[in-house]
């Protein structure tokens, strides 16, 4: 099997360039009895590759690398039809099919990545869509007209059930961690729920120390009020991510026009150091969509993060259905690794302390492995030596049991 780096770049082709699933398919039609129907919708979301690299599906039948059936395991195929790796899908966690206290499936509030991250997106309306203001790469509110069968809609997610959730899964994880993100509301003003979801965590998980709070990111934009940064921290919040999304000042104005009208640079820059001021380093973050502008300045984001206290996010651009990058294509699997590799060295020399075990461990808000979406983590904990993966904060033992086989017969959304 190969070792863990070139894993890591296999997963970073995976982002790039997809895997091809037609052929899995084929296979569980004539091998494993399935229905053309119900083989024609098998949409996995995750893998899961040796030595704890998880990694996105994202489907182009013109990737690099296959799925395949061998023996009764999954094994990834290059185009010489060489076995390359086993793989697993990723099940999902015995609570998933639990239901909130006001009966709502939690297959309606949750998402779940990797083994220890939980996605919640507080709702998918973003005004700017409405504007036509939208950032040019999002889909937020068009997925809902090209994913009919996902759970996408425009309600929002109370607090009673976002907390439910977590109370549930604070029985199977040792100290699950949380991202819950938003879309910008009409007023385009005021933290609006979100408030409300801090009260009542903070009420459910009281806390007496930093590292006692609940650990949840919140990707949300700054308001125009500077003072509600410290709001944020005051009602208990984890961690913060007010997203740049690309560096460069007039890459910025194109690509995020409506953050640059509503909210403008010069206070989302100030509403990242204030954040600092009150979270503290490691706490505070900033994504950078790798692929939407040159190397060059994408690079100067992340030295401009990391002597502020920030720890960029960088994600792999991948054209999203239903947003104005539909159809376009990713950098090479070249230019997005050495980029990556840039960055990581970057941040692990200004940010010492996220090439420990303990950060990881204590203060992180996501687990590095189970960042399934990019791998600048997996390169940073990887190069440091950093082996405990999940950092301690994993399933319980007869769950990992039950995820530890093939499992063919569920889609993970
Ligand atoms: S602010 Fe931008 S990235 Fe966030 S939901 Fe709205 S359009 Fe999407």
């Amino acid at each position: 099997m190969p070792v863990r780096k070139e894993l890591i770049k296999l997963k970073c082709d995976l982002l790039v360039n997809g895997l091809r699933l037609n052929e899995l398919r084929k296979e569980l039609i004539t091998s494993q009895n399935w229905e053309e129907s119900r083989a024609a919708g098998f949409l996995p979301a995750e893998l899961k590759l040796h030595e704890e690299i998880f990694v996105q599906i994202r489907e182009n039948s013109e990737a690099n690398f296959r799925l395949k059936i061998q023996d009764s395991s999954l094994i990834l195929e290059d185009k010489n039809a060489e076995c390359v790796t086993t793989a697993e899908f990723v099940s999902l966690p015995p609570f998933a099919k639990n239901y909130t206290n006001d009966l709502t499936a939690f297959e309606k509030v949750v998402v779940y990545n990797g083994l220890c991250n939980l996605n919640f997106t507080w709702n998918y309306y973003c005004d700017y869509f409405r504007t036509g203001s939208e950032c040019r790469f999002c889909n937020l509110t068009p997925a809902q007209d090209f994913y009919p069968d996902e759970n996408i809609s425009n309600a929002r997610k109370t607090s009673s059930q976002v907390a439910d959730v977590i109370e549930t899964a604070k029985k199977y994880h040792t100290d699950p961690r949380l991202i819950l993100t938003r879309g910008t509301p009409a007023d385009k003003q005021g933290l609006g729920g979100t408030v409300q979801i801090l009260e009542e965590l903070s009420k459910r998980f009281p806390y007496n120390t930093q590292r006692e709070r609940t650990k949840l990111l919140m990707t949300v934009s700054p308001t125009k009020n500077i003072e509600e940064v410290k709001l944020l921290f005051d009602l208990g919040l984890h961690s913060v991510s007010f997203n740049f999304e690309v560096f460069d000042k007039g890459y910025w104005k194109a690509i995020v026009p409506g953050k640059d009208r509503n909210i403008g640079r010069g206070l989302w820059e100030e509403s990242l150091t204030v954040a600092v001021k009150h979270f503290g380093p490691g706490r505070v973050f900033s994504a950078m969509i790798a692929g939407l502008e040159p190397r060059k300045t994408l690079i100067e984001g992340v030295h401009w993060c990391c002597d502020r206290g920030i720890i960029p996010i960088i994600v792999p651009f991948s054209p999203e259905t239903g947003s104005q990058f539909e159809g376009f294509r990713s950098p090479t699997y070249k230019w997005m690794f050495e980029t990556h590799l840039e960055a990581a060295a970057i941040i692990t020399e200004k940010l010492p302390f996220i090439a420990t075990e303990e950060y990881w461990k204590h203060d992180a808000p996501v687990c590095a492995e189970c960042f399934t979406g990019g791998f600048l983590y997996d390169i940073i904990k990887e190069n440091s030596g950093l082996c405990d993966f999940h950092s301690g904060n994993i399933l319980s033992s007869s769950v990992l049991a039950e995820s530890g086989n093939v499992n063919i017969n569920y889609n993970k959304h």
